[in-house]
């Protein structure tokens, strides 16, 4: 052998053991994996489908849950390992455990995503009339760019709580048959002075009004007969009159169900992929355990959306009170269990936009089809409101998904002072609990529509599955 074959071969051996090197994930499925992804997507767009608000996510997983053996948790009742309980927040978070064989002084391992996805809800005295067209105003619900609301189909979904107690449900959109609402926009003949704006600018907050009805009341000579007109069948359907909005929960979302997108057909286009996308991770990851080592915990939260704030958000005593009753039901004080508890903050993040590469830093970014991307820290402007995981705790989930053949990334938002973003990592690590940010890829992140790569939400699934049952 030439001394200079024998140098090659050293600089390939070098290669493959010290330099770290990516690859794409469909280079690294194993056997059957595909099936089972697409398996996994098919059961992950029905979610997306049925739950379009917080509200519905819970009423989703609460069925399967219930499906899956899991009961509602009754304060006091023993708990032994294998035991499937979970417990409702005001229709809008929940939390489910599978009771370990490891008591709860040994920790818990816990997956938290959430359920709230940016929107626009309607004001509380939302109903008005202008140039006999009914229009409902808006109050835009997390960071979401306005321009892209504008000239699409939207649903309406929530709830108008009524005086003497009773909840009616509001769900007009994804029904057989059923009308949509849309808001305008200035045509592009018009448009001259709106083009010259920055984007976030073109379209003013207070002109995010919903346009829903034109026909006036028959056989009246009065003022507001389109308004008036809506109301009746509002009221003939719901049983609500206008002063009931004052204490309603309603949102327009797009009107848009999950669908494949490409001509392979591996990504999945949609509405509310953050963070529905880890939540659904998360709720099959934890349907399927049966008794594992230590507690397994699925907090699907509210509210994440506008800072985890509020009694249904990360932040909310909600989350320690159900703890704290599973731990009193093996006499452990709460302290104790979160001092060994781990927590994966499972919430999307940026994929690297080869169409808007500037923003993104490509050693450090998230690419579609690459996997789970984990995030150290997350924050801005010098890593500000991030939790930033330590080395040791990114070393153990490291070892966690390599041993189950997790495909995985690193991932980090986008440039340093290009902007940034929060998880509820901050308020877990907060609480005393090991906490690392993980979470699926998405382009488009926080518009109508959203796409995601198959492949990682399965990852993702596969990931958290292995830390409640690994770690
Ligand atoms: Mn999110
Ligand atoms: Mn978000």
């Amino acid at each position: 052998m030439s001394e200079e074959i024998k140098e090659q071969s050293r600089g390939e051996q070098l290669r493959k053991a010290l330099l770290y090197e990516k690859k794409n994930g469909y280079d690294r499925l194993a056997p059957g994996e595909l099936e089972a992804m697409e398996t996994y997507c098919v059961g992950y767009k029905q979610f997306l489908d049925a739950g379009k608000t917080e509200r519905e996510c819970v009423d989703r997983t609460i069925a399967l849950a219930e499906n899956a053996g899991f009961r509602p948790y009754v304060r006091g009742t023993e708990l032994k390992a294998g035991d499937k309980v979970y417990r409702v927040n005001r229709g809008k978070a929940i939390t489910l455990a599978v009771i370990g064989k490891k008591p709860l002084d040994q920790g818990a391992n816990i997956g938290a995503a959430h359920i709230d996805s940016p929107r626009l809800d309607l004001k509380q005295n939302p109903l008005y009339e202008a140039e006999e067209l009914a229009f409902l105003k808006t109050h835009y619900y997390g960071g979401l760019r306005k321009y892209q609301w504008v000239t699409i189909p939207l649903e309406l979904h929530g709830v108008v709580a009524l005086k003497g107690g009773q909840t009616v449900r509001v769900s007009v959109g994804n029904g057989q048959g059923d009308p949509l609402f849309t808001i305008d926009d200035l045509l592009p003949h018009l448009g001259a002075e709106q083009s010259k704006k920055p984007l976030g600018e073109a379209i003013p907050a207070e002109s995010l009004n919903i346009l829903v009805g034109s026909r006036p009341l028959d056989r009246d000579e009065g003022k507001d007969r389109i308004k008036l007109s809506v109301l009746e069948l509002l009221n003939r359907k719901y049983g609500i009159t206008e002063e009931d909005f004052i204490s309603a929960e309603l949102s327009a979302v797009p009107a848009f169900n999950a669908c494949d997108i490409g001509f392979d057909r591996s990504l999945i286009g949609s509405y509310g992929h953050d963070d529905r996308v880890c939540a659904y991770a998360c709720l099959t990851a934890i349907l399927q355990l049966t008794a594992p080592e230590y507690t397994a915990v699925c907090m699907l939260a509210d509210k994440e959306e506008i800072g985890s704030e509020g009694v249904t958000g990360m932040k909310s005593a909600a989350f320690d009170t159900f703890m704290e009753d599973l731990c009193q039901a093996q006499g452990i004080p709460l302290r104790a269990c979160y001092e060994k508890s781990f927590c994966l903050s499972a919430d999307v993040t940026a994929a690297y936009d080869p169409n808007f590469a500037d923003v993104y830093e490509k050693c450090n970014s998230a690419f579609v089809n690459y996997g789970m991307g984990l995030c150290k820290y997350t924050g801005a402007r010098g890593k500000s409101g991030a939790s930033d995981a330590s080395a040791e705790v990114v070393a153990r989930v490291r070892r966690v998904l390599d041993n189950a053949n997790v495909v995985w990334q690193m991932a980090e938002l986008g440039k340093v002072d290009a902007g940034g973003g929060g998880t509820v990592a901050a308020y877990m690590a907060e609480r005393n609990i090991d906490t690392l940010d993980a979470g699926v890829p998405v382009l488009s992140m926080h518009a109508p529509f959203e796409t995601v790569g198959k492949l990682d939400c399965y990852m993702t699934f596969k990931g958290i599955k292995a830390v409640f049952e690994e770690i």
